[in-house]
């Protein structure tokens, strides 16, 4: 029986994660360089503030990994803004059983769920980094002058009719993030209702793009997408613009896409790195060298995208002045 990609893509990345240490495969922003998360941590205080500094909050992390980026910030937090550090309640959203063993031991006292709807409700601060990449997508496919919908059978794609709109060349491939954008849509409804911001980073394009980008990364490697169910991470891009129409939707206020490299510049990314520098001198180059992997445009810096959602009508978060 032909299965829907997006059926295929939740099983095979949720066996993936559950048994596999997926930094053997890739790494992330957090795990290049301890400044990531201290700035998010930095950013997170601004926030606080923004809301008007609740006594209580959710600080809330959407697929942590190993926590390296809640750990980080935790430890920014505890120096440069102890008021909101104290405020702070933590909170994952993981399913996996590994990870979230990994999680406690780099930030003991977090709270565990396995989904956004599981969360107490009240205002709440969210990150997430390279979260919404992993959640199943829809591929649609022209061929013979008719739409498509890409299925999977014995690790293959499928074409099976579909009822889609619109005239395209045949060739043409067009991924629906169904998955991602009911999620964003639901924290927009939360930020909207109980009050709160989050801040989401990931890649994906600035604008509204075609063609296939669900890509495998198994043993280190990019591999084919269906080849190695549960064996190899699946990621894809993530559609900004349809996320921020999804938010504004919600009654929420969308900010950005900003590139990273901007968005991190921003907030102080290279007088931090000097700091640590000038502290660490043996370390500078490699310091200077997570850095440019992060912002420089060539490399982390524009592929991947800062994306916020606020109340209607609350004041900019930091990183998003125009
Ligand atoms: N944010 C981390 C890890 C990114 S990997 C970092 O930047 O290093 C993706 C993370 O999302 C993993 O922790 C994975 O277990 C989690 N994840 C993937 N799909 C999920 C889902 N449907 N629900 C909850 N967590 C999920």
């Amino acid at each position: 029986m032909p299965e829907r990609l997006d059926a295929f893509m939740a099983r095979a990345n949720e066996a993936y994660y559950a048994t596999h240490d997926p930094f053997a495969d890739f790494t992330t922003s957090p795990e290049i360089s301890q400044v990531f998360g201290e700035l998010l941590g930095a950013w997170a205080a601004i926030a606080w503030e923004q809301l008007r500094c609740p006594a209580s909050i959710i600080l809330a992390e959407a697929g942590p990994g190993r926590g390296t980026l809640m750990a980080d910030a935790r430890r920014a937090t505890a120096r440069i803004a102890a008021p909101f550090h104290a405020a702070a309640k933590i909170h994952f959203i993981e399913t996996s059983p590994t990870l979230r063993e990994k999680q406690q031991a780099r930030v003991p006292g977090a709270t565990w769920n396995a989904a956004l709807a599981d969360l107490p409700p009240g205002p709440m601060i969210l990150l997430a980094n390279e979260f919404l990449d992993a959640l199943p997508i829809r591929q649609f496919e022209r061929a013979g002058g008719a739409w498509h919908e890409r299925h999977v059978e014995a690790n293959e794609f499928r074409l099976l009719p579909a009822a889609h709109q619109g005239e395209a060349p045949d060739g043409t491939i067009f991924e629906r993030a169904e998955a991602a954008l009911a999620w964003v849509a639901t924290l927009a409804s939360r930020i909207a209702t109980q009050g709160g911001v989050a801040l989401i980073l990931d890649y994906g394009p600035g604008t509204d793009s075609t063609g296939a980008s669900l890509q495998a990364l198994h043993a280190g490697k990019q591999a084919h997408p269906l080849h190695h169910p549960g064996q190899a991470d699946l990621t894809a891009h993530v559609p900004f613009p349809a996320l921020a129409t999804a938010a504004h939707h919600a009654g929420a206020q969308p900010w950005g896409p900003l590139p990273q490299g901007i968005f991190l510049t921003r907030l102080g990314l290279w007088q931090r790195v000097e700091r640590l520098a000038t502290a660490n001198p043996a370390n500078a180059e490699s310091l200077h060298e997570a850095a440019h992997r992060l912002a420089a445009p060539s490399r982390m810096g524009h592929l991947f995208k800062a994306f916020a959602i606020t109340q209607r009508a609350a004041p900019t978060p930091p990183g998003f002045e125009a």
